[in-house]
């Protein structure tokens, strides 16, 4: 009888995940006839969210029907609305017809992350975003639509909430996007507003003063201890009392696993995501597996847990699906692990910088570092060749480059 694995979503770490139970039916010599490997996601697109602050984002998704099908991966059109983990089984809504209901020996959830939006006056209608390409060419067309409004300081000023990672992205690159639509007269203005005393504080230290030489050179000023507390059509009221005139306010204030991941009976951390074993097994939920930015998994025998993060979700993806597929094959599973860890942060015109390790030690600065994030977003988070080996190859759990 045919056994199946379901692999729930297309990002980093379901399209890793795939492929890599494919590489181990393959390798084992099962025809996937004996096991299904079938993806479950609204497109068979991959989002490449990690450049969703840059211009033209109409163009950042790549196609995955081809890299699929080259495998012997079935792809299912839909969303996933129930998971029974008792029954095994997953209601799939499709985008046209009726749900229906698919049987699982494994499950892979890979529903990756959201960008988390508290209750703030006006946040859900006026605030815009980079999580989804959706929001990034919604975010873009506003943009756009700009330069044919009169002038004014709301129309040449955009605010973004955070600064953290994704809001430093986003801001750095706004002053060359806003003077492409804008003009060089208009003058754009470019607020960071931060809870936090500090900026990028996730990051640390070490690159700290990188990151605020590159501010100050793009002339993007920082609100820093000082919250969002309302957001209308005009602009953004401040925890302070203040109100900054804005056209633009983009929130890039934190992340939570997508919602799916809450129907897994097990237990999930503050962000929602499921903590998972050594080899990404939902604890107590027999046949279940969590990976990507959807699970909470150490990565080395240090106290390092994986971040969400497509660096990571890359790498949990192909371990996932390898030991989701070795359970079913009687092969032994193995234990993920990621020890290498770096980042490289876009500054826009002010270039990047590349940190390794966990105190985030900075490498490189300016263009060399910006060569790199350029050849990150451009080519190595790309999805593999529609080439069985070539594609087949690039799963390997242990073999995934390392920086
Ligand atoms: C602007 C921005 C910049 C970033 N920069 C970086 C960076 O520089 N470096 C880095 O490492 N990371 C970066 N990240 C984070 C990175 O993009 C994520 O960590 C990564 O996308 C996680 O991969 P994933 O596969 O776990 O989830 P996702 O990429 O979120 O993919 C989840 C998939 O699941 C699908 N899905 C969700 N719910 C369902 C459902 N119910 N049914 C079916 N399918 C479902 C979605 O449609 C999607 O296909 C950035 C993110 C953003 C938004």
């Amino acid at each position: 009888m045919q056994k199946r694995i379901i692999i729930i979503g297309a990002g980093f770490a379901g399209m890793y995940a795939a492929l890599s139970a494919a590489r181990l039916r393959e390798a084992q010599g099962v025809a996937p006839e004996k096991l299904q490997i079938a993806l479950v996601a609204p497109e068979p697109t991959l989002t490449i969210r990690p450049r969703l602050y840059e211009a033209k984002p109409e163009t950042l998704g790549a196609p995955l029907g081809e890299v699929l099908a080259a495998v012997d991966v079935v792809y299912v059109q839909g969303r996933a609305e129930k998971i029974d983990t008792r029954a095994r089984s997953v209601k799939i809504a499709p985008a046209a017809g009726r749900p229906h209901v698919l049987g699982y020996d494994r499950l892979v959830l890979a529903s990756g992350s959201e960008l988390f939006r508290p209750e703030i006056p006006g946040l859900s209608e006026f605030a815009f975003s980079v999580d989804t390409l959706a929001d990034a060419i919604a975010l873009d067309r506003h943009l756009q639509g700009l330069a044919v409004r009169p002038t004014s300081e709301a129309r040449n000023t955009v605010v973004v909430a955070g600064g953290g990672f994704t809001g430093i992205e986003v801001a750095t690159e706004m002053p060359a996007r806003l003077r492409t639509i804008l003009g060089e007269e208009a003058r754009p203005r470019v607020v960071i507003v931060e809870r936090n005393a500090a900026i990028a504080r996730d990051m640390g230290e070490a690159p700290r003063p990188v990151i605020e030489k590159a501010l100050r050179d793009l002339g993007i000023e920082t609100q820093m201890g000082v919250g969002v507390s309302g957001v209308d059509r005009g602009g953004v009221m401040l925890s302070d009392g203040r109100r900054i005139e804005s056209s633009t306010v983009i929130w890039a204030a934190g992340m939570r696993a997508a919602p799916l991941a809450a129907q897994i009976p097990a237990e999930h951390d503050n962000s929602g995501r499921l903590i998972v074993d050594r080899e990404l097994r939902v604890p107590g939920v027999p046949g279940v597996f969590a990976t990507g930015d959807a699970a909470k998994a150490a990565s080395d025998d240090l106290g390092n847990f994986a971040l969400m993060s497509c660096q990571h979700a890359t790498r949990m993806g192909a371990f996932a699906g390898n030991n989701a597929a070795a359970e079913l094959l009687g092969v032994r599973p193995v234990a993920y692990r990621q020890e290498a860890y770096v980042t490289c942060l876009d500054l826009g015109a002010a270039g990047a910088v590349f940190t390794r390790g966990w105190d985030r030690k900075v490498e490189l600065v300016g263009d060399a570092a910006k060569k790199l994030k350029h050849e990150i977003n451009t080519v190595w988070i790309y999805p593999p060749r529609a080439d069985r080996a070539a594609a087949l190859a690039a799963a390997e759990p242990v073999r995934v480059t390392d920086l």
